[in-house]
């Protein structure tokens, strides 16, 4: 746009300087030319007349100063001539400021270019004076087309003097001078100057000399300024365009697309709100990458779980053929053992061994039995309003056998608060306080187990508190999930991971819940809370 301003504005300029020239041009031509025709026709006059045809002949002075010398001074020229057919002058008469004019100064062969034209005009530069000179051959006053033979010649001179430069000037608003030759080297002309050169010829058609026109284009000026303002403004219109195109397209379009770029590269969502704040396109592309990458953030979690759920499948079957296969084992052995002959003694211990094997057998098949329930929601609770106190008795006597067995250096305590009633499935609460209390002499080699409660609101809030290895921060939330070991290298005996799961599938059953705080080598506490 601004090349084409440019290209426009240096178009105009020539234009318009060019309409200026010509128009200079045509009215210097026209000037000329009327000031020569206004002395033509008067010469004109003079020489299709029979007193003058005769006057060569006669040279009659009378008739010179009553027609000659008037003409010379009401037309304003400065010296006639008159030449009989032989070309010597019969007459001469000259203004007396220009005394040079006395001779005339051209060569004879004008008046052979004369006596074909029968009209000749010609300029003579002489020393530092412009003479325009006009000549015209004599006939009868019956001879206006000047077809017959010449009878002589005659010839006006003018003085281009200040006075007719200053008319020039006046005329054509311009500043005249006469050079009498173009100089070779030309000054440059300014944008808005104007000089033109008018040739003034010799009747050779060789410019004698040249009238110089100068004239400064106002005009011109006016709209040189003009256009150099608006050119600036459009400049700077341009330039503020280009700075705001630049600064909305980085703000409002380089900038979130960056944004995307890193977000999606990043898979930050915390990078793509910085969204928001654009667009409402922008900010819905936003949305679409957080739901993206939060889509993206759950399929990665859904398959991590889904491979450790596998993984804990696979680790939990392996386990539980050894724990089945083993009990399993120690019943099959015996067994063999015990059809043949034994002593009395040896039989007992055996057939309690035996017992004591299918008893963890049973458990394992009982544990698995309700895990499957649990999971198949299949599991029913059956409530029935029990005492506090009668119910750890009976838990107490389960494992006073242990404290009384010396080999078990961890004892459990039973510490009793008010003996309220609950309302609960009392062999599933025992369930749940044999997993815990078993759990926690499983990892407590030697320390003290404490089972107990207290009321809270409208809930009862059991505890089994133990002093053994405890478990590791990191790990207290999962420990209820299905086939969860954490131990798996300390010392205890056997365990399938799914003891806590059906804890808590009970508990959950029983609108309850479960939950532990325990320290690294310090002991674990186990809490359920159940409505009374
Ligand atoms: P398991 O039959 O393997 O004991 P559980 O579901 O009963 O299965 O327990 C899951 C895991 O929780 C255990 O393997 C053990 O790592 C951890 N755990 C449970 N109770 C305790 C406790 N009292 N002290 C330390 N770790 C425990």
């Amino acid at each position: 746009m601004l090349i084409l301003a440019l290209i426009m504005r240096n178009k105009q300029s020539e234009v318009l300087k060019d309409i200026s020239e010509n128009q200079l041009k045509r009215s210097v031509g026209l000037y000329i030319h009327s000031k020569e025709n206004n002395l033509r026709n008067t010469l004109n006059d003079y020489t299709y007349w029979d007193e003058t045809v005769d006057f060569v002949k006669t040279k009659d002075p009378e008739w010179a100063v009553a027609n000659l010398e008037g003409s010379l001074n009401s037309f304003k020229f400065d010296a006639i001539y008159v030449f009989n057919t032989n070309y010597q002058e019969v007459y001469n008469k000259t203004n007396e400021q220009h005394p040079q004019l006395g001779k005339f100064p051209i060569k004879s062969d004008i008046f052979k270019i004369l006596y074909k034209n029968r009209y000749v005009h010609s300029f003579y530069y002489h020393d530092t004076t412009l003479i325009e000179f006009l000549g015209s051959t004599i006939h009868p006053t019956n001879d206006p087309e000047k077809v017959t033979d010449p009878a002589g010649f005659m010839f006006y001179a003018r003085v281009w003097d200040r006075e007719l430069i200053n008319e020039f000037a006046e005329v054509t608003s311009t500043q005249v001078k006469i050079i009498k030759n173009i100089p070779a080297k030309q000054p440059k002309e300014k944008v808005n100057d104007l000089t033109i050169y008018h040739p003034l010829n010799n009747y050779l058609d060789e410019p004698q000399a040249y009238l110089v026109f100068y004239k400064a284009l106002e005009g011109y000026a006016v709209f040189s300024k003009f256009s150099r303002f608006f050119i600036i403004v459009m400049v700077i219109f341009c330039v503020l365009i280009i700075i705001t195109l630049s600064y909305t397209a980085n703000k409002y379009i380089y900038k979130p697309l960056v944004i995307i770029g890193e977000s999606l590269k990043s898979n930050s969502i915390a990078k793509t709100e910085e969204l928001q704040p654009y667009t409402l396109e922008f900010s819905e592309i936003g949305n679409l990458i957080t739901q993206f990458l939060q889509q993206k953030k759950e399929l990665e979690a859904a398959k991590e779980k889904a491979e450790e759920s596998d993984r804990l499948k696979s680790a939990f079957l392996a386990n539980m053929s050894h724990e089945i296969r083993s009990p399993l084992n120690g019943i099959i052995g015996f067994s063999e053992l015990l059809k043949e002959r034994q002593s009395d003694e040896k039989v007992h211990r055996y057939a309690s061994y035996i017992s004591g094997r299918s008893q963890d057998l049973l458990r394992i098949i009982n544990d698995i039995l309700d895990f499957s329930r649990i999971e198949a929601q299949q599991m029913e609770i059956q409530y029935t309003t029990i005492k506090i106190y009668p119910f750890f008795n009976e838990l107490e006597a389960t494992y006073s056998l242990n404290n009384e067995n010396s080999e078990i250096k961890t004892k459990v305590i039973f510490r009793r608060g008010e003996n309220i009633s609950v309302n609960v499935d009392e062999f599933r609460l025992k369930q749940i306080f044999i997993n815990l209390i078993d759990n926690a002499l499983k990892f407590t080699e030697n320390g003290t187990v404490e089972v107990g409660y207290q009321v809270a609101g409208s809930n009862i809030e059991f505890y089994v508190k133990d002093s053994g290895i405890g478990i590791p921060e990191d790990k207290l939330k999962i420990i209820f999930d299905r086939f969860r070991q954490i131990n798996i290298s300390a010392s205890r005996q056997g365990g399938n991971g799914l003891g806590l799961a059906i804890c808590k599938g009970i508990i959950d059953l029983m609108d309850g819940k479960i939950w532990v705080t325990s320290k690294e080598n310090q002991g674990s506490t186990f809490y359920f809370s159940i409505p009374i």
